[in-house]
């Protein structure tokens, strides 16, 4: 993907605030070293809860088919408690989609129809790998966004160096708009909360000085926030990389709001933003 080949979408009006939209990935554990997977973040899902109170934004929530149909009482919870939406966060979670894309895309989309009786609008790969005729695919089923590429570099995952870091229209697609993950404009480093919590303080200290993605999508797990066990049965390095600033996780999470908040950001989902700027006649 290169920026001579994918339409860069502008706002209808510049003068509007800049949009922070907050991502939660929602799936069973992963990079767990053992077969099988389970859903020992979940159970973090109340202390997840309280601390979006206490920052007061909306969530984009990606959730993966089989903790739809596994643990619909925490996506219900979710959904009852705080300002949320929810989109398809693929079925089995599996990056190297072993049952095969299309396979796996319907069963996500039976998954979520089924609990939330209508379809998904938007879409994020596992691990952000996505490949350009899944793009079309998810095109044709009529998906009007997908949030899955790193405008950054993952070795042996994705290289997407040359990709836009604001919304753009694909050359694989003709309606679908992608919502990159938001990184730091050069740097292309991704404003996520794993690396938030990678960089700690000296992250968000930088994080504050330069100007942000707009819309700026930013990811987070469960995982990112709360110790739920699961590192012990990760590899090394994850396992410190996952281990490390995680008890001042919240904390950085709340000061990164304040941060956004500050620099004028607005907080909204992204199918708001798309609804509001992309649909709004701009295509
Ligand atoms: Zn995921």
């Amino acid at each position: 993907m290169s920026k001579s080949n994918a339409t860069v979408l502008s706002k209808a009006n510049q003068d509007d605030q800049k949009t922070a939209c907050i991502t939660l990935d929602l799936e069973s554990d992963w990079f767990v070293d053992q077969p099988g997977h389970s859903y020992r973040s979940v159970e973090y899902l109340q202390s997840y809860i309280e601390m979006i109170r206490q920052v007061d934004v909306p969530v984009t929530v990606f959730v993966s088919g089989r903790l739809l149909e596994d643990r619909p009482e925490a996506v219900e919870r979710l959904r009852r408690e705080l300002d949320t939406e929810f989109h398809l966060h693929s079925y089995a979670h599996d990056p190297e989609m072993k049952q095969g894309f299309r396979t796996d895309l319907k069963q996500g989309i039976d998954a979520y129809e089924a609990f939330f009786g209508s379809r998904p609008r938007a879409y994020r790969a596992p691990l952000g790998k996505l490949t350009p005729s899944q793009l079309t695919i998810l095109d044709d089923a009529g998906f009007d966004i997908d949030s899955s590429v790193f405008p950054s570099v993952r070795p042996g995952t994705y290289n997407n160096l040359g990709a836009p870091i604001e919304p753009y229209q694909p050359p694989e697609t003709s309606d679908l708009v992608e919502f990159p993950i938001g990184v730091i404009p050069r740097l292309r480093i991704p404003a996520a909360q794993s690396y938030l919590k990678l960089g700690g303080w000296p992250y968000l200290r930088l994080l504050s000085m330069v100007d942000l993605p707009d819309p700026l999508v930013f990811v987070s797990h469960l995982h990112d926030f709360f110790d739920s066990g699961v590192n012990e049965y990760r590899s090394q390095p994850m396992k410190a990389i996952q281990e490390r600033n995680l008890d001042a996780s919240t904390t950085l999470f709340a000061e990164l709001i304040s941060c956004l908040d500050r620099q004028g950001y607005r907080f909204a989902t992204i199918a708001d933003v798309y609804d509001d700027h992309i649909n709004g006649g701009l295509l």
